[in-house]
């Protein structure tokens, strides 16, 4: 390792907060906090929430010795590219097992995630359901010697120490007036956990799940001890058709909102979530004079491949 992560992460942020104009003159402020301008300019991918997810894990793992991380994810992933941005910016060796056939390593995501040094695995989709097994585990010893292991999307206790430091800099940014409500996308569900925990009751969360059904309330629960106050919502009406599944009106709006705001939103997390966010602001679902944070949590590196996907450049990247 070159250096310990402490050095990356203590002179960095906070994240800008801006305002961002609210369609149909509705007496709501509307913030966006810029997560994805949190990263280190030779290591872009490693931004947004992934940034705050991973640093205490990168603290873990070089204290503990570790000279390789191991980690696991989709062809697309946002966690897969941050790892490998992460192992290179720091000096870790970095292992991807990757869901899916091998013919995938040539998409954006991997082909970068390859770039910045990391090494490609892949694992049938029978394979992957297995990841979390003890004898997996085990086997995942064999073969690559002494690894730092990091949960699929990268959600652990430690991650959500890091979300925690986010909650806790929006309350400094905010000063005497804390937003009515926090608005965040959720994939498995870890940032949210971290937030509710670092907020403390004192403001209304409202997670936005990028994926179909109904388990988020249930996997943000079990990253909590029942200790941890709550207030906070899952509002399930903006998943577009589950994961990586979207519609030309959210690809439309994508495109609007980087005219207007010159500001890149990826169709899987931050698009979905900021659509849900102008959709219930026209519909009044918040109170006049209320004001919302959204929080954008990165993830543009996916704009690329997704393109690619639909055959044609329709999004900003
Ligand atoms: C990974 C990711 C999420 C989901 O975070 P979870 O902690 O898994 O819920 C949200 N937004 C972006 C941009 C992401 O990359």
């Amino acid at each position: 390792m070159q250096q310990h992560p402490q050095q990356i992460f203590r002179t960095a942020g906070p994240s800008p907060l801006h305002s961002i104009e609210v369609p149909g003159g509705k007496d709501i402020t509307l913030l966006l906090k810029r997560e994805d301008l949190l990263y280190h300019p030779s290591a872009p991918e490693f931004c947004g929430n992934k940034w705050r997810k991973l640093k205490y894990n990168l603290y873990e793992a070089a204290d503990l010795g570790h000279e390789t991380l191991l980690t696991f994810g989709g062809a697309f992933s946002n966690h897969i590219a941050a790892v490998a941005a992460a192992g290179r910016l720091l000096g870790f060796r970095t292992i991807g097992l990757i869901r899916g056939e091998a013919d995938a390593a040539n998409n954006p995501t991997l082909a970068k995630a390859q770039d910045y040094g990391m090494e490609l695995h892949f694992l049938t989709r029978t394979m992957y359901r297995e990841k979390n097994d003890p004898a997996f585990r085990q086997k995942l010893t064999h073969q690559f010697g002494e690894v730092f292991i990091l949960p699929e999307g990268g959600s652990n206790e430690l991650a959500l120490k890091g979300c925690e430091e986010l909650a806790d800099e929006i309350v400094l940014q905010s000063g005497t007036k804390l937003p009515d409500v926090v608005c965040c996308a959720a994939g498995t569900g870890g940032t949210m956990a971290g937030l509710i925990r670092g907020f403390g009751g004192k403001t209304h969360l409202m997670g936005f799940p990028a994926l179909k059904g109904s388990f988020m309330t249930a996997a943000v629960q079990d990253f909590l001890p029942q200790a941890d106050p709550g207030n906070w919502s899952i509002n399930n009406d903006y998943h577009f058709g589950g994961y990586a599944k979207h519609s030309p009106q959210l690809i439309e709006f994508i495109r609007k909102f980087h005219q207007q705001h010159q500001i890149l939103l990826d169709p899987v997390y931050t698009g979905k979530m900021l659509f849900g966010v102008f959709n219930l602001i026209e519909k009044g679902h918040f109170a006049a004079g209320s004001t919302v944070l959204a929080i954008h949590s990165g993830g543009t590196q996916g704009n690329s491949g997704m393109n690619l996907r639909m055959g044609e450049k329709l999004l900003p990247e």
